[in-house]
């Protein structure tokens, strides 16, 4: 019989499966998943407070992965990257922004991505498998662990490798676990699911948990998101607008719309002015994201500052709050866009 990884699961369903199938109960199940996720114990014979009949039977039935960092990586800016080797040998990464008060852990859902973008280094790799629940929450949990006493991730940003609404079983689970405050405690305002537009899956995910919500919109036009983003084959450009526009949101909450800027293909003002159409009518704030230049598309360039400050422009005075991401961690290929194949250390990040 397979072993259940007890990190795949919420604190619901892991009280579930210890009182059905180990015969405990419901406070001793939340008594081990404090164990997992606040003290982030990696055996079971550590869970103190534990029956030592429950951990006897938890290390028969179950198991309790650690993701494991292989590299760790520090950039001049103070962005810090952490490559994951996992148990069947892909690599993951995860990125650790620190910005003024705040500190970013950028995550990842998937080894590699199905959604091939033209312009993304993840994407050109083609979707390896899914990580499990338990791979997408430890990610933080053992980035925390790293940090000073006192020091705490404040964000949590689905903007590494993969599309996460492209493995929302595991996804969901793992928010869970992320936003439970017997879990990883994290307020669902300070986490940010970010997605190429899977239509169908943004209204389950508003349906599961309220976190915010990051769509990469990135052109203006039908064709022009085309000639990007193989997705608006199978969701136009306009299906994804009217999602955006039917998405719940919670007052105060805004939709943010993430536009990767490619020198004389989207950055011109008649681009801003269409894409300042397309968001009326949805509560939006616009995350411009200049193009992190990479040996995989040569031919693609990032704008001058001028033509992005002109972009951004455009939306502050027209009163849509319009933010241009620095970036960040460019020297250790940490930077958007760039994770998965980059070389470190004779590692090949995501392969054997
Ligand atoms: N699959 C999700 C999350 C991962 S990508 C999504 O697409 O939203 C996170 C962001 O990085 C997306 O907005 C994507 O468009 C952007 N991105 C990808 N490659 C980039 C690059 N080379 N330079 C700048 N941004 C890039």
């Amino acid at each position: 019989m397979d072993r259940v990884d007890v990190k795949c699961l919420s604190r619901d369903a892991l009280t579930r499966w210890m009182v059905d199938e180990l015969g405990d109960d419901a406070g001793r199940a939340v008594r081990v998943f404090k164990r997992l996720w606040q003290d982030g114990v990696t055996d079971f014979a550590q869970m103190d407070g534990v029956a030592r009949a429950t951990r006897e039977r938890l290390a028969e039935r179950a198991v309790l992965p650690t993701l494991e960092a292989d590299v760790v990586l520090d950039s001049a800016d103070g962005t810090r990257k952490f490559l994951w080797k996992l148990h069947d040998g892909y690599r993951i990464e995860s990125v650790l922004i620190p910005d003024g008060h705040r500190l970013t852990l950028c995550m990842s859902s998937q080894v590699g991505c199905a959604m091939a973008c033209h312009f993304c280094v993840t994407g050109d790799m083609g979707l390896k498998r899914h990580l499990t629940a338990s791979e997408i929450a430890d990610q933080a949990l053992q980035v925390q662990r790293t940090l000073p006493e006192g020091v705490r991730i404040t964000n949590l940003v689905f903007m590494g490798m993969g599309e996460p609404l492209h493995n929302l079983k595991n996804l969901i689970p793992a928010l869970e676990i992320l936003l439970d405050d017997h879990g990883l405690n994290f307020s669902h305002r300070k986490v940010t699911v970010s997605t190429v537009g899977l239509v169908p899956k943004m209204a389950e995910l508003a349906a599961a948990l309220p976190v915010n919500l990051a769509i990469s919109v990135n052109a203006t036009t039908e064709e022009q998101r085309l000639q990007i983003m193989p997705i608006t084959r199978k969701h136009s450009l306009a299906e994804l607008m009217d999602a955006a526009r039917a998405f719940p949101l919670p007052p105060g909450k805004r939709i943010t719309f993430e536009y990767v800027m490619f020198a004389g293909f989207n950055d011109t003002l008649d681009d801003a002015a269409r894409l300042f159409e397309l968001l009326r009518g949805i509560p939006a704030k616009v995350n411009l994201i200049p193009y992190n230049e990479n040996e995989h598309y040569r031919d693609l360039k990032c704008p001058d500052a001028a033509t992005v400050k002109a972009f951004q422009h455009y939306f502050v005075s027209r009163g849509l709050g319009c933010s241009v991401r620095t970036t960040r961690g460019l020297d250790i290929s940490a930077a958007c866009g760039q994770l998965g194949r980059a070389r470190m250390g004779g590692v090949l990040a995501a392969q054997l």
